[in-house]
């Protein structure tokens, strides 16, 4: 399947600071960039070290888990592809590991969605060369 063949919605533009991401997501894998010279955990995953700024970046497993630290329920079809999911919901997750992620929730009706929940990722093969990371109640 060539990149987006049968998915409507918008795809991330894979770039030289998120590609590890974008291919450890695909092998279903969550991984997060780490600096080697103060160990800092930080995402998105910029090029550099958003606390010290140093270029000198790994990369560290995620556990997956976190908690919705904010939400909010979409009512209106601002993009058009996303329409046929309305009213879809939009989680603002902290990770166990400290940094933010925004994703959706699935496996839980929007109404019982609530600051504090307890998540974890699971992986959306969107196409042959994105899979997103989504999460859902533990
Ligand atoms: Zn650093």
């Amino acid at each position: 399947m060539s990149a987006g063949e049968g998915y409507a919605k918008p795809l991330p533009t894979v770039t030289h600071e998120d590609r590890e991401f974008w291919a450890a997501a695909r092998e279903h894998r969550f991984v997060l960039p780490q600096c080697r010279a103060c160990g800092n955990v930080w995402f998105p995953p910029y090029a550099s070290c958003p606390s010290c700024l140093s270029f000198n970046r790994g990369w560290t497993e995620a556990s997956g888990r976190g908690t919705v630290w904010g939400f909010t329920i979409m009512r209106q079809p601002y993009i058009g592809s996303f329409e046929p999911e309305l009213p879809y919901n939009v989680v603002l997750v902290e990770l166990e590991e400290g940094p933010m992620v925004y994703s959706n929730l699935i496996g839980i009706d929007n109404a019982d969605i609530a600051c504090g929940l307890a998540v974890e990722a699971v992986f959306e093969d969107a196409t042959a060369e994105i899979t997103l990371i989504k999460f859902r109640p533990v």
